[in-house]
Order: structure tokens, then C-alpha cells, then sequence
């Protein structure tokens, strides 16, 4: 183990969706902002071995890995607020603690024990924060628990946070967040969930050290008092964290609450001898985001739209470009199921840009070629990611090259023009154990193209999630009738992305550049094309 490394765990309280992840992300901002080497963590306490099955409507958008891991959306948070990639190792599901402790028992490693949850179970999860420490010798790791206190899945994990601050308790540190309502019909806020919650984490053997009230109104010194001295914490450990009008003003907010300052004294440090977080970047990417008058209206066309967490990373990407592009970002969802050739132009006219959204299987495929097809007749800027990339290629081969039957082999295994299929090149570039390219791959982009232009170099490197790929026999086809295929995998040739002359912006790539849009470094992509949605527009 890293031995000065300090392990802060953050567990929740009360209710879920209280926004664990954005809390532990603007800690490890803070801490980061004070030139620490900081990481984060995510334990997920549901069965699966990891959300790449999960319907995006069950747990929101399935996140990416550079070394090709399906994560939980909270990584895209870390990635976000720190601008500092996550790998697989950042996010272990119990159903993962398990299959790692049966392979063990299988291999005899056990010696014959009887395997048990305490302590096999307990000491597998605390290996896995171990050795994430160690990877990078990081100064903290923070390790974001899900679910809520008192869950039977989550046991297991607080018992391993209770038996890592009991071995090294000037190491470790629990903040624990709670939800505290307000009765509007009394006026008055109440702590007493907040108490229980406590509580039920103290049965388990943990003593929070910081509690974070999550609340919609201010919190009292005196209500502070009160929890404080119910729930065995300094005052000074009794934070606020308030309804925030942007998740990025979250940090902020816990810096004037003391969050980083209090992690700080109580983990050993001499304050006096640390540096404070400078968030001048951060500050200033914050301003125009919330100071931007102008509108830049985007329309998402996708099939499950009715849950933003499912397109979590696009929103995040775009509203750092309209930040960067001084512009405040309107984002319109419109479920692809719902468009026709005939309602296309009505429900996509007055946007100043169309993303045509990722996503598996056939429904509302007809309804992205309408959209695609009105945009790139309407000269509307147009980004396809990932399978709306596919849908261009389909919808150019039907439109222009004239293909009625054109299509994936995805959907129509017997079409004749697969324009999307299985690449016999694919095969040696997925990774082991999987059909699906995941992960970052390079790709070379072709000089003199828009995708060159706007990445200003020649090899960049994109992450995927995908089976399917452009059929490079249509390859000529496509360009002779000015669809060019400007970004191409260097090893196997594959085509990532296509872009369509003489129009304002139309733009597919076969990657994901969501995964990769940060606040301090926002994608080109992304800047490019609101950036194209507002001179288009003008
Ligand atoms: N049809 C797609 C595939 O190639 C879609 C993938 C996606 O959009 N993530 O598997």
C-alpha cells in the first residue's frame, strides 16, 4: 500500500439520487485544485459485474473507459471535474467482488476455508481500494459508496470502510451525505431522517467524521448545532450542500463550506502549509456558463430520451461547448420514434443544430433518417455519434446513392446493401473476451478535412462502443458523392468518421467524443459544431 495515502469514503443517507458522485467529484477537484494527486472511485453494490447490460432507463448512460471498461456515469463526473482519465479499476460492482472471490474459491486459493462475506468478501472489496492507490501513488483516494445506508447491499461495503478506519484511523475518513426536507405547509427544515441515518451507520460500527446535508434551503448555525451534537461531529463538520443552479457551482460551494479545509485538518494536515485550491480556470469557465445571454438551441434525436441521465455525457459535452461559445445552451429531447418524414421539418425547425444520439437496436431508427435527411437537405448543422453515424451512412445510401434497401446488417441481415456490417478487420482490433470495440482506439484523420481542421493534428485517439462499423467496399461510393470518410482506424483502415461536403456542418463519428469533454478541456467536436450551429444560424 501507498503508505501516505488517505482514503475518504463517502456513504449516503436517506434517500438516493442525492448527488454522491457530484459531491465526491468537487472534492477531488478541491483537493486537485490544492496540487494534490487525487483519484476517484465508485463501488456500486448491485449484482451485475458491470452496467454494460443495464438498460440506459435502469441506471442512465452506460460511461466509457479509455482501457475499454462500461462503467457508471459517475466516472464521467470524475472525468469531468478533474480532467483526468478513469480506467476499470475506478468502478467495482459486487456482482465483480464475487465472481473474483468464486474464481479464487475454484482455484483453491482458500486452502480449504469455508469462504465467508466477513472476511473474504470484505477483504477482496478492500483490496480493490488498495490497489488503486497504489497504481498511480495517488495522495487520496475517494471512494464513493452507492446506494443508501442500511441497504442490505451495501453492508459489505461499509463493513470494509469500518475495518479500514479501525487499521489505519488517521488514514481514513467517512463523510456521510443525508437529505434534509422541508415541510413547506411548517416552514421548517428536519433533521430527524438525518439522525436515523447516522444512526443506522453507527450500528454498522462507522462514526461519520463530516456530515453534507443535501437541502434545498439554507441550514441554520443553529441547525448545525443540533445535528452536530446528535450525531457525535464537530460543528465545523456539519455542511450545507444546496440546490445548486449547475452541478459546477458545486465545488464553489463546498470550498466556501470548508469541505476540502476540514478533510484536510482532520486527515493531519497543517493547513497553514497547504496551498489553497486556485480555481481561476475553473472560475472562469463557471462565469461563462452562467453568464451567457444568447441562445444556442440543440435538438437531440434518441430513444430514451424521456431520462436525461441515459444521454448524461452529450448534455455535459454540450454545455461545456455553449459555455466556451459564450452561449446558453437550450437542449431539446425528442424521442426518435415519434418522427416521420412528414413531421420532421415542424418538430426540428428553430434549432440551430441536430445531434443524432447513440444507441442499440431498431427502434426509432426511421424516425434519425428523417431527421438526418431534413438536415442535411436544410443545410441544419448535424452530429451522428456512435449509431447516428451509422444512420448518415444508411440515409446518404438510400437518399443519394439511391439504395432503397440500404441498411445494417444489424437490422436486415439479408439486405444487399449493408452499408453498415461486421468487418472481417474488426475482429483482430476488439478486445478479448467481447463482440463489441470498446475502449480507445486511434485514428489518423485525413488532411485538409473539417474533422483535421477542427482536432488541428493528424492521429487523435476516441473511445468506442460498438459492433457494427461503415462498410469500407462503399467507401469510393460515399466519396465520390461527397460523403468523405476523413478519420480512419491506422491499423485496419476502419472508417470513423464521415463528413458531407458543401454543408455547414454535418459531421459522424463512430466513437464517442461525449466520454471525453471536460470542463477545463472541452471536446473540439463539440465547440466546433455549436460553434457551426451559431454562424449558421445567423
Ligand atoms: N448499432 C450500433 C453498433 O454498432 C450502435 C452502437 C452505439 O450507438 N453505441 O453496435
Amino acid at each position: 500500500m501507498a503508505t501516505d495515502t488517505k482514503y475518504i469514503f463517502i456513504t449516503g443517507g436517506v434517500a438516493s439520487s442525492l448527488g454522491k458522485g457530484i459531491i465526491a467529484a468537487s472534492l477531488g477537484k478541491l483537493l486537485q485544485a490544492r496540487g494534490f494527486r487525487v483519484t476517484n472511485q465508485k463501488f456500486d453494490p448491485y449484482i451485475n459485474v458491470d452496467p454494460g447490460t443495464l438498460n440506459p432507463y435502469e441506471h442512465g448512460e452506460c460511461y466509457v473507459t479509455v482501457d475499454g471498461h462500461e462503467a457508471d456515469l459517475d466516472l464521467g463526473h470524475y472525468e469531468r471535474f478533474l480532467s483526468q482519465q478513469t480506467h476499470k479499476r475506478n468502478n467495482i460492482t459486487t456482482g465483480r467482488i464475487y465472481q473474483n472471490v468464486i474464481e479464487k474459491e475454484r482455484r483453491g486459493d482458500y486452502l480449504g476455508k469455508t469462504v465467508q462475506v466477513i472476511p473474504h468478501i470484505t477483504d477482496e472489496i478492500k483490496r480493490n481500494i488498495r490497489r488503486l492507490a497504489e497504481s498511480d501513488n495517488f495522495d487520496f483516494v475517494i471512494t464513493e459508496i452507492g446506494g443508501t445506508v442500511g441497504d442490505i447491499e451495501s453492508l459489505p461495503y461499509i463493513e470494509s470502510l469500518r475495518q479500514l478506519k479501525w487499521e489505519m484511523p488517521k488514514n481514513c475518513l467517512c463523510i456521510h451525505l443525508t437529505y434534509v426536507p422541508y415541510l413547506s405547509a411548517a416552514k421548517e427544515l428536519k433533521t430527524k431522517p438525518t439522525q436515523h441515518s447516522v444512526k443506522d451507520l453507527q450500528q454498522e460500527g462507522v462514526q461519520p467524521d463530516i456530515i453534507i446535508l443535501r437541502t434545498e434551503h439554507h441550514i441554520s448555525d443553529e441547525m448545525r448545532r443540533k445535528v452536530a451534537l446528535f450525531c457525535n461531529v464537530e460543528t465545523e463538520a456539519v455542511m450545507q450542500s444546496i440546490d445548486a443552479p449547475t452541478i459546477y457551482r458545486v465545488p464553489l460551494n463546498m470550498q466556501a463550506e470548508g469541505l476540502d479545509r476540514v478533510v484536510l485538518r482532520k486527515l493531519g494536515f497543517d493547513i497553514s502549509q497547504v496551498p489553497e485550491a486556485d480555481m481561476n480556470d475553473w472560475n472562469s469557465f463557471l462565469s461563462k456558463l452562467e453568464n451567457a445571454k444568447q441562445e444556442v438551441r440543440i435538438c437531440l434525436v434518441g430513444k430514451y430520451v424521456q431520462l436525461k441521465d441515459a444521454y448524461m455525457s452529450i448534455y455535459e459535452s454540450l454545455s461545456h461547448a455553449a459555455a466556451y461559445n459564450d452561449r446558453r445552451l437550450v437542449l431539446t429531447s425528442v424521442l426518435a420514434d415519434n418522427l416521420t418524414e412528414e413531421n420532421a421539418e415542424e418538430t426540428l425547425r428553430g434549432h440551430h443544430g441536430v445531434i443524432v444520439a447513440p444507441g442499440f437496436g431498431s427502434r426509432g431508427l426511421e424516425g434519425k433518417f428523417a431527421a438526418l435527411h431534413y438536415c442535411r437537405e436544410h443545410n441544419v448543422p448535424c452530429f451522428g455519434i456512435c449509431m447516428g453515424m451509422q444512420a448518415m451512412a444508411i440515409e446518404f445510401a438510400r437518399n443519394v446513392l439511391g439504395y432503397a434497401d440500404a441498411n445494417s446488417t444489424e437490422f436486415d441481415p439479408d439486405t444487399k446493401h449493408n452499408v453498415i456490417d461486421i468487418m472481417e478487420s474488426q475482429k483482430n482490433l476488439v478486445n478479448l473476451g467481447g463482440s463489441m470495440r470498446l475502449g480507445a482506439y486511434p485514428c489518423r484523420l485525413k488532411e485538409g478535412s473539417r474533422a483535421y481542421g477542427i482536432y488541428g493534428k493528424n492521429i487523435i485517439s476516441e473511445r468506442h462502443r460498438h459492433r457494427y462499423e461503415f462498410n469500407h467496399l462503399y467507401q469510393k461510393e460515399f466519396e465520390n458523392a461527397g460523403m468523405k470518410c476523413s478519420g480512419t482506424n491506422p491499423d485496419s483502415g476502419l472508417v470513423e468518421i464521415i463528413e458531407l461536403e458543401n454543408h455547414p456542418w454535418y459531421i459522424g463519428v463512430q466513437f464517442h467524443p461525449e466520454y471525453s469533454s471536460t470542463v477545463l478541456h472541452p471536446h473540439p467536436l463539440f465547440l466546433d459544431f455549436v460553434h457551426a450551429a451559431i454562424t449558421g444560424s445567423k
